[in-house]
């Protein structure tokens, strides 16, 4: 995976003494004022550091959570006590990522690393408002966009500023593009797709686009209820989208044709509500209780995905097999990362949930790469090409 991605990046430009405007995501979980999972925190680090070591005033920006206005509770300062210490050098805070304090704090800048303020502080940064994105560059002489999970949306901090600023990839962005885009380019094969999550429709087109490409189709989550459905299976109370039933008849049907091994769970946990403390029943699919609701797959399903599994060279996962955020719903989803972390093969994750199953069961080293972007990396399975990347200026 050396060949490039078509753009410029941190390494293709001249930062010394300069003023670097970095696109960083940060957009973590916080826990009462503290940082929780700092994983994006850490994965924004080598660029940083990269442009300290060459010499750059290095000027951080980035959005966390969806304010509405200011609002405290979203302020990126605990971020960059967090960033400080893991950096071991000072990080300085501007509270606001535009005009006179920004300015007057990218001034005052001696050898330290300037964190902005939350960016959607200011409503114009989703709308990508012109005047806004030139605020922001005025900052700085140079853009890096190290925002892989932002890179889907064309934000003044994404593509706005890209029209005022030379504007090149960092490590982050560069890693993400690579690994995804060679693997559905030119996937090592077998090559098998593993979806899951609550709702087909949104997974529909990124399936659509890797039929041409896989060999195997392996689904589960709630998902897998509407696939089921097209197949005929009664699932009672369960999650169903009604109107994608024929599209999901479509797909098995296409599948079918093209050879493509299709797996739909065999047995299920099926529950007699949506909470912790329903009682769960392990059963058969075609034997699933009246007015219950399949909340995950069942052990039978978890043996035949990982057996099936065992010839494919590479694998691709998006989508929890269960509701893994309640510990009776979880274990389909747990002991099928188990399975994928095992495999001789170049095992990618898609972000979002899929990526907190993975950190939760402690194996993100297992997997070959796990995305930072849910959204993004959704994209990118759908062949789309991300604005945040296209923007940049070529290789
Ligand atoms: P997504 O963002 O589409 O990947 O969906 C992730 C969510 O799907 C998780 O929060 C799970 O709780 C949920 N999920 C997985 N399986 C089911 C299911 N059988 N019924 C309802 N929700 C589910």
């Amino acid at each position: 995976m050396s060949e490039g991605i078509g753009k410029k990046t941190v390494r293709d430009i001249d930062v010394a003494g300069k003023r670097v405007l970095v696109r960083a995501d940060l957009n973590v979980p916080l826990d009462d004022g503290q940082v929780g999972d700092d994983t994006r925190i850490r994965e924004s680090l080598p660029t940083i550091e990269h442009l300290i070591g060459k010499g750059a005033k290095v000027i951080v920006c980035s959005h966390l959570g969806r304010p509405k206005g200011v609002d405290p509770a979203l302020s990126l300062a605990p971020v960059a006590g967090r960033m400080s210490n893991l950096l071991g050098r000072e990080v300085l805070f501007a509270e606001d990522c535009v005009g006179p304090v920004a300015t007057a704090a990218v001034e005052a800048m001696n050898g330290h690393v300037l964190l902005l303020e939350n960016l959607r502080f200011h409503p114009e940064e989703e709308k990508n408002d012109p005047a806004f994105a030139a605020q922001l560059a005025s900052l700085a002489d140079v853009f890096v966009n190290d925002a892989f999970g932002a890179a889907h949306r064309a934000h003044a901090s994404t593509e706005g500023v890209t029209h005022y600023l030379p504007a090149v990839a960092g490590f982050l962005m560069e890693k993400e593009v690579r690994y995804l885009s060679a693997l559905v380019a030119n996937p090592p094969k077998p090559f098998a797709a593993v979806v899951g999550g609550a709702k087909v429709s949104t997974k529909i087109p990124a399936i659509e686009h890797l039929l041409p490409k896989i060999d195997l189709l392996l689904v589960g989550g709630g998902m897998a209820n509407t696939f089921l459905k097209a197949t005929g299976v009664d699932v009672q109370m369960s999650l169903v989208e009604d109107e994608q039933v024929a599209a999901a008849k479509e797909i098995l049907a296409r599948a079918k044709a093209a050879g493509i091994e299709v797996h739909l769970p065999v047995d299920v946990i099926a529950a007699s509500k949506f909470a912790e403390d329903a009682e769960a029943l392990e059963r058969p699919v075609n034997e699933i209780p009246r007015g219950y609701m399949v909340l995950d797959i069942g052990p039978r399903t978890v043996k035949e995905y990982a057996a099936a599994l065992g010839r494919a060279k590479a694998v691709v996962w998006n989508g929890p097999m269960g509701v893994f955020e309640m510990e009776k719903f979880s274990h389909g989803s747990f002991d099928l990362a188990r399975a994928i972390a095992n495999l001789d093969a170049t095992t990618v994750v898609g972000g979002g949930e899929t990526a907190a199953v993975v950190a939760q069961a402690g194996l993100q080293d297992r997997f070959t790469h796990v995305s930072t972007g849910g959204g993004a990396s959704l994209e990118m399975l759908e062949g789309r090409e991300l604005p945040g990347v296209a923007a940049l200026l070529d290789a």
